[in-house]
């Protein structure tokens, strides 16, 4: 086992990709590069080479850097074995329950479909790092593209039941907005209130808020709260399960 150094990119208007380092093995990895080039000069800034991509899911955001990176640094591609035909250039299939040996760090594999088909999520326990792509966010959840509203809450669950201080490294810098939202929502939730405002003291800052971390999600992320009665009761749905609501809040959310 060892632990992780991590390195966030902010590449195009929105996306963070991430660098991540295990020293024992010198073995070094990009969660989602949208774009080679920002990730070759962070890469060349500290002397590293790369040896693996890790991909959540398929959007072009995610994988725009696959091919190339492969042909300069010959590294390994691994991606969701639920969507091998759409990752370029993948290698190593994985899926639900899967661990990956990156360097001396395990990786753990959730599958997570909802956004798309085939999305993952990694999580680095050691690190207490979570790569969450493009289901969880700040404040928020990835648009249900490819998958159904239960796919995508049974996604957002399983992310859930991590520890509280699980860094969550999700792939979008949309927190401001998503704060905006879930305001509309849960009108009288103190921590989200707090929360927001934090945000945009850190926005006026030219700060990121991300990553953030699971335990103020929990409390203040309206997507991972659609079983509580306070929720179900803010969009006029009481007593309904929690699919329901969570399919209410995230078509709200489409709307906004
Ligand atoms: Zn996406
Ligand atoms: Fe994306």
């Amino acid at each position: 086992m060892s632990t992780i150094e991590i390195v966030q990119i902010p590449t195009r208007r929105d996306n963070y990709v991430y660098l991540v380092r295990e020293p024992n093995q010198n073995t070094v990895g990009v969660v989602d590069p949208s774009d080679a080039a920002p990730v070759i000069e962070a890469l060349t800034a500290r002397g590293w080479t790369l040896t693996h991509i890790l991909n959540t899911h398929h959007h072009g955001d995610h994988t725009g850097g696959n091919v190339e990176l492969k042909a300069k640094y010959g590294c390994k591609i691994v991606g969701p074995r639920a969507d091998h035909d759409r990752i370029p250039g993948i290698d190593i299939d994985v899926g639900d329950g899967d661990t990956y040996a990156f360097g001396d760090a395990i990786a753990k594999v959730f599958d997570t479909p909802g956004h798309t088909h085939g999305h993952i999520a990694f999580w680095f326990e050691e690190g207490d790092a979570l790569f969450c792509g493009d289901t969880l966010f700040a404040l928020g959840c990835g648009r249900v593209f490819e998958g159904t509203f239960g796919q995508m809450w049974n996604s957002l669950t399983k992310l859930r039941d991590l520890p509280d201080s699980t860094k969550v490294y999700c792939a979008h810098e949309y927190t401001q907005a998503n704060a905006r939202f879930a305001l509309t929502v849960e009108t009288g939730n103190q921590a989200l209130i707090d929360r927001a405002a934090e945000i945009d003291a850190l926005r006026a800052a030219n700060k990121r808020t991300v990553p953030s971390r699971l335990g103020i999600e929990k409390a203040t992320n309206p997507f991972l709260r659609a079983d509580d009665a306070s929720v179900a009761n803010a969009v006029g749905l009481p007593g309904a399960g929690p699919v329901d609501v969570f399919a209410e809040v995230r078509m709200r959310k489409d709307k906004f």
